[in-house]
């Protein structure tokens, strides 16, 4: 059964891509490599042995999508992660975010009605919560406007594939809401290859005790939380990956109880950016040069996951220790600077 991967060079979707490759899927990945490169294909053949299918394509163009479909006449389910997704330049381009991440959708979905490919599977966010009055999250918990263009994209995609599954009964749709995924593989071949300067806690946090940066800047500690830091769910994205291999698992068994589903993937405890960095220096043996600094701009206190429902419907847990996260995370950036 070959599953097409969108955005499959990307970091949540190359430690996807061996998490299917290792479970006996064949694999398509479709990416433009506007945030990826093709290395990412070397890491994975490292990895699995195989080498999985590329085709470079810029899935806003319709017409490539149909023809990619074409030529994959065999594809079974697609898993969508391609999207454009640095929340503060969605601020300043609303419009590159809005035309990238929901034409893309909408030109897979077409796609897929053309040629009768049935599962989907898509990459949401914890983000469409926002700052939810009550924790943990669960997926009853009301989503809230969105803070930025990149999330409002996200609420608009999932609202896409509600509405689709109504009219499209014989397609089977889901939503995986990610928390704040870190790490990378244990075999340091592939992890997050950050642009320029990262705006996330982890890749930043590494690049400073790495030298390449001066200070990690902890953003507010006057949160209402037990230490004054802002609380995340922070999920290893090895574990992350595995989620995927059974909700493409369960539309493929036709186990899904309703075509489109949505759930929280997250480890259902929360962390503060404080206890992060302890618990990084546990693991790493490393020192971490931070100062605290004022909070920033559109950042929530605190959410975590009520992981209840996936881990009851998807047989889905996540299990890597945190401080093993974290030190995956460290051997990643050291073998970047090899
Ligand atoms: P990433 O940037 O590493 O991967 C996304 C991939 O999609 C990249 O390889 C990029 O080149 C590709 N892409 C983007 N637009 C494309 C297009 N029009 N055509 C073809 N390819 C395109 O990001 P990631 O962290 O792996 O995230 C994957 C998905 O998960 C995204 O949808 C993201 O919004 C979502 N998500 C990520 C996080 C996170 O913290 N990393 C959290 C929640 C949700
Ligand atoms: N954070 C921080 N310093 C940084 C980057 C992030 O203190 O350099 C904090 C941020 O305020 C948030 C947490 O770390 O509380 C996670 O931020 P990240 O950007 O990784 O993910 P987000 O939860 O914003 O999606």
């Amino acid at each position: 059964m070959k599953i097409l991967v969108t955005g499959g060079t990307g970091y949540i979707g190359s430690h996807t891509v061996v998490e299917l490759q290792q479970s006996g899927y064949e694999v398509v990945i479709a990416d433009n490599l506007c945030n990826s490169n093709a290395g990412v294909l070397d890491g994975i053949a490292r990895i699995t042995g195989v080498r999985p299918a590329f085709e470079e394509l810029d899935l806003t163009e319709g017409e490539k999508v149909r023809e990619l479909f074409a030529r994959h006449r065999d594809i079974g389910a697609v898993i969508h992660f391609a999207a454009l997704k640095a929340v503060g330049e969605s601020v300043q381009k609303p419009l590159e975010y809005y035309r990238n991440n929901l034409n893309s959708l909408m030109n897979v979905l077409a796609s897929m009605r053309e040629c009768g490919v049935k599962h989907l599977v898509f990459s949401s966010s914890c983000t469409v919560y926002g700052q939810a009055d009550v924790l943990p999250v669960t997926e009853q918990t009301p989503r809230k406007p969105a803070e930025s263009p990149y999330g409002n994209t996200k609420t608009m995609c999932e609202d896409i594939l509600r509405d689709v599954a109504k009219v499209e009964q014989g397609m089977n749709l889901l939503a995986l809401r990610y928390f704040n995924p870190i790490g990378a593989h244990p075999s340091a071949c592939i992890g997050e290859l950050p642009n320029g300067v990262p705006n996330n806690l982890i890749p930043y946090l590494t690049q400073t005790v790495a030298g390449i940066r001066e200070q990690l800047s902890v953003f507010g500690d006057d949160y209402h939380t037990p230490d004054g830091s802002a609380i995340r769910d922070y999920i290893d994205v090895v574990d992350l990956a595995r989620a995927h291999v059974v909700a493409i698992r369960r539309l493929m068994e036709g186990k899904n109880k309703a075509n489109y589903e949505y759930f929280n993937i997250g480890t259902g405890n929360g962390l503060s950016v404080l206890e992060l960095i302890r618990a990084f220096e546990r693991a790493t043996g490393e020192k971490v040069n931070y100062k605290i600094v004022g909070r920033r701009a559109g950042d929530i206190e605190q959410v975590w996951a009520d992981t209840t429902l996936a881990n009851r419907e998807l047989g889905w847990k996540a299990e890597v220790p945190i401080e093993e996260t974290l030190a995956n995370a460290w051997k990643w950036q050291k073998h970047l600077m090899e």
